[in-house]
């Protein structure tokens, strides 16, 4: 377990109840003088904590000291949490016995990483719908960006084919933010092996919703976000194949990344450390490593919870006249609970503050860091609303009455 001395928090047994959230009971005030319970409909922005993640972060925030380094107990109570969460999170991603698990801010820092990591000239293929955080980071000649059509896997395989030799990385999302739609990642990995590349999974949006096995997978690396998993901000994570990393020249150069520094040279850490240089986000990773515990056992319940609500939210949406619900891979792709939609003859913008202001909903409006999915989609701005273990039956109809009444009544 995650123990901290003293500790109730610790997570036990697989749980068949639906996790519970902190915060379920905020409410908010409308323009009327009113209060509502805060309808959260923006979960794939970031999830609410875990109850279980906030009882075990309060009990651990008076234990935490600096890892690694300190002899104190504080501080062996704080590497062991620190060790055990990489153990946690390598275990949630079903990850082989010797991929590395390095902490990172979140995916986007965890993707820089792995950027940074790749040996000279890797061709590197990533779909240009997907979130900046995977688009942006990969530099150099051999950059290849996809632009999907309804038969992915062909296009992966024509992208590959123009790339030189050398190593190449293929970046697959597992759920776009944009759209929900979940990508064929095994179809898309049995293309990229045959090219002999390997493949790197953005599951910032798939991990919060489905369980991800990189092994079933077969993708080589996986990065995630805690605050889309329930947890507070500030930890995630790269999770794979060594031997890049150990290659590369560490990602931040400072204390912990060492193994020995003389007047004339510096050794290198070869494991984790190498890449995490800086006093780490100890309590982050607990955090963490604490929601991938918590969610990793109630799975059933979870997805259960959400295609429950999501069925119910396009269905809902579906018969509202002028909405239209967007997809990148066709209407038929399943899907985590992520949904894009524009209303005819209305600003997304204006939209979203009518949302929040009078019915005390909050959704995601714009272009969700997918700037050239929305663009294509639509015209450049839509709506989002997204589910999680906050959302409840009401706040999928509280969202449906007010868009029927927007486009009844107007604003
Ligand atoms: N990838 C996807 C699919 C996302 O949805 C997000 C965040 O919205 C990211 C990457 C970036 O995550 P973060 O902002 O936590 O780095």
């Amino acid at each position: 377990t995650l123990a901290i001395p003293h500790a109730r928090a610790a997570v036990e047994g697989p749980n068949t109840n639906l996790p519970s959230v902190a915060g379920s009971r905020l409410t908010v005030p409308l323009t009327d003088g009113t209060q509502v319970q805060y309808a959260n409909l923006d979960h794939a922005a970031s999830a609410p904590c875990l109850n279980a993640v906030q009882q075990a972060v309060d009990e651990f925030l008076p234990w935490y000291a600096s890892v690694h380094r300190g002899a104190g107990f504080a501080s062996q109570v704080s590497t062991k949490i620190y060790e055990r969460a990489r153990q946690v999170v390598r275990e949630f991603v079903g990850a082989r016995r010797t991929d590395e698990v390095v902490f990172t801010r979140n995916t986007t820092d965890a993707l820089n990483l792995l950027a940074r990591a790749l040996p000279a000239n890797t061709s590197v293929v990533v779909f240009d719908t997907d979130h900046h955080a995977a688009l942006l980071p990969w530099r150099g000649p051999h950059v290849y960006r996809v632009t999907p059509t309804a038969e992915v896997e062909r296009d992966l395989d024509e992208a590959l084919a123009r790339t030189p030799t050398g190593p190449r990385l293929v970046v697959v999302t597992g759920a776009t933010n944009v759209t929900g739609e979940l990508w064929p990642v095994t179809r898309l990995a049995a293309v990229a092996r045959r090219h002999g590349a390997r493949i790197a999974l953005d599951a910032a949006q798939l991990a919060p919703h489905r369980p991800v096995d990189v092994r079933e997978l077969d993708v080589d690396y996986v990065v995630l976000s805690g605050h889309k998993l329930y947890a507070p901000f500030g930890a995630g994570a790269l999770v794979g194949r060594p031997d890049w990393l150990r290659a590369a020249n560490p990602y931040l150069a400072g204390g912990g990344a060492t193994r020995l520094v003389t007047e004339r040279a510096v050794s290198w850490n070869y494991g984790p450390e190498r890449h995490e240089a800086g006093s780490p986000n100890v309590v982050g990773a607990y955090a963490l490593a604490v929601a991938c515990q918590t969610l990793g056992r109630s799975w059933d319940a979870v997805v259960a919870h959400e295609e429950e609500l999501l069925a119910r939210l396009r269905t809902g949406l579906a018969s509202i006249p002028g909405v239209r619900q967007l997809s990148i891979l066709g209407a038929d792709t399943p899907r985590v609970g992520v949904v894009s939609f524009t209303v005819e003859g209305h600003d997304p913008g204006l939209v979203a503050a009518y949302l929040s202001a009078e019915h005390g909903i909050g959704v995601r409006d714009g272009a969700f860091c997918a700037h050239i999915a929305v663009n294509r989609l639509t015209e450049g701005r839509a709506l989002r609303a997204s589910l999680g273990l906050g959302s409840t039956a009401e706040h999928v109809d509280r969202l449906l009455t007010a868009l029927r009444r927007l486009v009844t009544d107007g604003p």
